[in-house]
């Protein structure tokens, strides 16, 4: 917590409240440090709940003319958008990978799946269409969805960049205004995202970006002015959200962890299957929602095992792979590893004393970390968030199955075979919202929607694809009968 007269690369960030900057007069500021090499970035605004109320009355301002246009005035906004990040992909990337760590070419694939999301939004004229049938004889019905009014967004560190492009272009290309949270962690990657619509035409007002921490976040799950609230992040905040929010009568859609788990057959492709797998635990330095966190080896494995190690070692921190975001989470996935090492489990690739590359000692990172632990035990069950791959032993597909599906989160999980029976029952039986075959990260691309199961997520839907056409929208069912020589029949 600090304000600072130095002179950082981002300089003192303000929020973006009626499509200016508006920094809260007496709002203690915190200083965002890089994980890459510990400099210091910025300093942004710890927002109280006075510029909340500011941010939800300019998105109120804004609505009645912004929900007033048609849905295809409204999508041309964002094609334009969509021409300028497609021109500014890298210095988006290079803010992301300052901010929170991603290396580079990861912040690049990041902003290009933003792209795509924004890709669908421009499709809502098409997608959003409501239903029309004659109901009965010469009645017609016919459904509008209309806007909710103002909506808001809270989205975590790891995917600072994609995470706003899941929810802010439907959102707003559907009708509605909207506040938005970043993570503590990437201020600066959604301030941008901010200007650059503005520059694409999006009038003051529709989007707002609010600095913070807690505070803020349960403001906008209260607050009496915002209709809808989706959060991603972790489970425990995600319910507190979700329970604070539909408390008050309104949506919410709370995207929660995640402990992955993936499942590896003998008869896998050893050099395929461990390539994918090293690079679903390694990407992002592990801090993704879609990770490999257990890898459950059925029989005798040990030929891809072996690969995977080979291939974990071709990760070098801070040169091919990603930081982690700060020094709290560094010691707390360290400390996951230190009580399994305790516990008896055996550490077979140790990335705990990892030295970054020259320039970047002040950096946060982690190596590549394969533990070989107890199914049931703290490192198999709970989300460390890191770059640690934890191999469990089964003897069969059903009691990996089973190992699978105890977890109490259900994101993604994954099958590594050559034999389409394993597969099939594999797809069949895995309870996760989001299932590979042969796929390491088995995200859907648009316009399959993007949503887990269980204790990975609280309210019901996805959060991206047609399922936010229902989340951002109410539906009006309109009855008409205009010709009067039609009989009077039942509801005519
Ligand atoms: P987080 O829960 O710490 O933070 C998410 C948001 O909530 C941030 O804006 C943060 O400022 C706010 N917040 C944090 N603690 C809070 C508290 N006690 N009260 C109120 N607000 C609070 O999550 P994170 O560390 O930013 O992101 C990592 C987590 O998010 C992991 O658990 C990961 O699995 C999950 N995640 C899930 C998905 C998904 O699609 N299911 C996607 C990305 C990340």
């Amino acid at each position: 917590m600090a304000s600072t007269t130095a002179v950082t690369k981002y300089g003192d960030l303000n929020n973006f409240i009626g499509g200016k900057p508006s920094s809260p007069a007496q709002a203690e500021r915190a200083k965002r440090i890089s994980p890459v090499d510990g400099s210091v970035l910025s300093t942004f605004p710890l927002s109280g709940t006075d510029e909340l109320d500011k941010a939800v009355a300019a998105a109120q301002k804004a609505f009645p003319e912004w929900s007033s246009r048609t849905i295809k005035e409204r999508a041309q906004v964002f094609f334009k958008y969509y021409e300028l990040l497609s021109k500014n992909l890298k210095s988006c990337a290079e803010i992301m990978h300052d901010e929170m760590g991603k290396n580079l070419d990861e912040a690049m694939q990041e902003t290009a799946k933003s792209l795509e999301l924004t890709e669908f939004a421009c499709a809502l004229p098409q997608v959003a269409t409501g239903d029309f049938e004659e109901v009965s004889r010469g009645v017609e019905c016919h459904e509008e969805h209309l806007p909710l009014g103002v909506v808001a967004s809270i989205t975590p560190f790891n995917f600072p960049h994609m995470v706003p492009h899941w929810t802010l272009p439907n959102a707003i290309v559907l009708g509605n205004t909207m506040v938005l949270k970043p993570s503590r962690e990437a201020p600066r990657t959604v301030l941008r995202i901010a200007e650059m619509l503005q520059e694409a035409g999006l009038p003051d007002g529709v989007l707002n970006v609010v600095c913070g921490g807690r505070e803020i976040v349960t403001a906008i799950a209260e607050h009496p002015g915002i209709e809808a609230v989706s959060f991603v992040g972790s489970t425990k905040v995600a319910k507190m959200v979700y329970q604070k929010t539909t408390n008050r009568g309104k949506r919410c859609l709370a995207l929660g962890s995640a402990n992955n788990h993936l499942i590896l057959m003998p008869d896998a492709h050893p050099a395929n299957s461990a390539a994918n797998i090293a690079a679903s635990y390694l990407g992002c330095a592990g801090q993704r929602c879609m990770s490999a966190c257990v890898l459950v080896a059925v029989g005798d494995c040990e030929e891809t095992i072996a690969k995977i190690i080979e291939e974990s070692k071709k990760f070098v921190p801070g040169v091919n792979m990603s930081a982690i975001v700060n020094p709290e989470a560094k010691a707390s996935i360290a400390g996951f590893i230190d009580r399994a090492e305790k516990d008896g489990a055996k550490v077979l690739l140790d990335g705990r004393q990892v030295q970054p590359p020259k320039g970047l000692a002040k950096g946060c990172y982690l190596g590549p970390t394969i533990i070989e632990a107890k199914a049931g035990s703290e490192i198999a069950v709970e989300e460390n968030f890191g770059p640690v791959l934890t191999i469990v032993r089964a003897q069969n597909l059903t009691e990996a199955l089973s190992i699978a599906n105890s977890s109490p989160y259900g994101n993604g999980g994954s099958i590594f075979t050559q034999s389409g029976r394993s597969a099939e029952v594999f797809c069949d039986k895995i309870q996760a919202g989001m299932v590979g075959v042969n796929v390491g990260v088995p995200v859907p691309r648009e316009p399959f929607s993007f949503g887990g199961w269980k204790d990975s997520i609280v309210g019901g839907g996805d959060i991206t694809g047609k399922s936010a056409v229902r989340f951002w929208t109410k539906v009006k069912k309109i009855s008409c009968k205009w010709n009067p020589d039609r009989p009077l029949l039942w509801l005519a």
